[in-house]
């Protein structure tokens, strides 16, 4: 990437990328994600919430799926395009500027959060707005967007349903693609009246109700504001144009009325040719909300004079992402298209919900992206948050391997763990003494005879606590009871001479 690392406006010409980007978008408080998973599966509700939503979506995603006889054609496909794009993006990126320029648009380039949340502020103040509506875009949650627009006078308003449910509620988000899961309509309806201050006081939980509160609301938004802000989907670097998919119309709102337009996008999102489009237009929708196609789907090429944004920016975003793609096990990560099946299959997720992972990217994908963009020390239980069960990597559009980037992150946190110490940590003490104690045969059967002192721990074929530091095991899992007989005591049994054993 040296290449593009040596690019103009903001991106460092010195080739060095600092260790950890700054500003980006952490919402975890200081719980690591045990304590906060712990916590998540003690509400009742939450969970309840979650099954039901990621069931009926996992189902949606299984019917439309199977209706298609090249789906996993498909799938090689987009997992090809992005090899090749990946494997050439300095050259793709350039190539897009070069597009989006010649078509009027401006392309600003960002290292990290704080350069790109300065660049959307300053745009937006030049434009002389005070309010922006926003279309729904993870990667300025990652920035930290709406915060840094607050600081700056600036109210950025969600258009997104779920989005604006999520701001309403001063909560935040848990999921990709349906950030308000852990939501139902009832408390919906309370959050709604209580913070919209235009909401009907007879309005009830009925959806139809909900999201016709929420239409009314945003319409007088959408025809006020000055500046629009959005991330995009796909990039298409041949054309030079941008990509937004959605379900509910708010994003065409946001991408056409508004005079001033800008895109945020991570680097990652581009693909080669125009053609491109024809592979993810088909696996996204359906990995994603179980729909043949997107409802709408929006693009862009620069300016048209007197219609739509007259003035329109693209941020490109790099905060971690040149990092992930030196990481040569871990850069197939950065293929990515947000789709959430991986979520919606995770057994994991499914039981504690996004907010526990602490990251705007919870799920297998956030467990794997987190760590690589904002550094494995963080998030040191992320990679570890997974069964390994490989869910994820049989329902993922562009076939990430999410399972063995997760052992490989796990490899890392070992290793760095291992590095000289003062004090060896529990588990490295541990792994010491039973190597010591498998080092030689009488020790071994020491050890053995020792382990079945565990037996009189047990209860109806289980040990449930152990004490430190194998507590750490039986906190989270039984452990399973030693034999009455070591395989050896067996063989010598077996074989001993019959008069013997008479
Ligand atoms: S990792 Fe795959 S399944 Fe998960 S969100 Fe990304 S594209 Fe979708």
């Amino acid at each position: 990437m040296s290449t593009f690392l040596g690019m103009p406006r903001g991106v460092s010409k010195e080739g060095q990328l600092p260790a950890a980007p700054r500003g980006v978008g952490h919402l975890r408080g200081e719980e690591p994600f045990p304590v906060a998973a712990r916590r998540a599966l003690a509400d009742s509700q939450l969970r309840a919430n979650l099954a039901k939503a990621t069931t009926s979506i996992r189902a949606k995603r299984a019917r439309v799926v199977a209706e298609l006889p090249d789906w996993e054609e498909l799938r090689t496909a987009g997992s090809a395009i992005k090899a090749r794009t990946l494997g050439n993006l300095d050259g793709y990126l350039e190539l897009l500027e070069e597009r989006f320029t010649e078509r009027g648009g401006t392309v600003h380039w960002a290292r990290d959060a704080v350069e790109a949340n300065q660049i959307v502020t300053g745009l937006v103040l030049e434009a002389g707005a005070c309010e922006v509506v926003k279309v729904k875009s993870i990667v300025t949650d990652e920035i930290g967007l709406n915060d840094a627009l607050a600081a700056a006078g600036v109210n950025a308003i969600e258009t997104d349903l779920a989005e604006l449910i999520v701001q309403l509620g001063h909560d935040r988000p848990s999921h990709i693609l349906v950030p308000a899961i852990h939501r139902n309509r009832a408390e919906i309806r309370e959050i709604f009246l209580r913070e919209m201050g235009d909401a009907d006081p007879a309005l009830t939980d009925d959806p139809q109700a909900l999201a016709e509160a929420a239409r009314l609301h945003l319409r007088r938004k959408f025809l006020s504001a000055q500046v629009g802000i959005s991330g995009a989907n796909f990039a298409v670097a041949q054309t030079g144009t941008l990509c937004v998919v959605e379900s509910e119309g708010n994003g065409r709102m946001c991408l056409t009325l508004p005079r001033t337009l800008i895109t945020v996008m991570g680097i990652e999102k581009i693909v080669p040719e125009w053609a491109d489009l024809g592979v993810f237009l088909q696996l996204l929708p359906r990995s994603a909300t179980g729909e043949r196609m997107n409802p709408y789907t929006s693009m862009w090429t620069g300016i048209v004079p007197g219609d739509g944004p007259q003035d329109v920016h693209l941020v490109l975003l790099d905060n971690g992402r040149t990092a992930a793609l030196a990481d040569q096990a871990g850069r197939q990560a950065l293929a990515c298209i947000r789709c959430s099946a991986c979520l919606n299959a995770c057994p994991v997720y499914e039981r504690v919900g996004g907010h526990a992972y602490g990251s705007v990217y919870p799920g297998p994908i956030g467990a794997v992206l987190s760590p690589m963009l904002t550094g494995i020390k963080d998030n040191a239980s992320l990679p570890f948050a997974s069964s390994l069960c490989g869910a994820c990597y049989d329902v993922c559009p562009v076939k990430i391997d999410i399972p063995s980037i997760l052992v490989h992150l796990r490899a890392r946190h070992v290793e760095a763990a291992r590095r000289p110490r003062r004090v060896p940590g529990p588990e490295a003490m541990t792994m010491e003494m039973a190597a010591w104690a498998m080092s030689g045969p009488a020790r071994f059967a020491a050890a053995q005879r020792a382990g079945r002192i565990a037996r009189l721990a047990s209860r109806r074929g289980r040990i449930r606590r152990l004490p430190p530091p194998l507590s750490a095991w039986t906190s989270a899992r039984d452990a399973p009871v030693p034999p009455g007989q070591t395989f050896r005591q067996w063989w010598q049994r077996e074989h001993q001479d019959p008069d013997e054993r008479a």
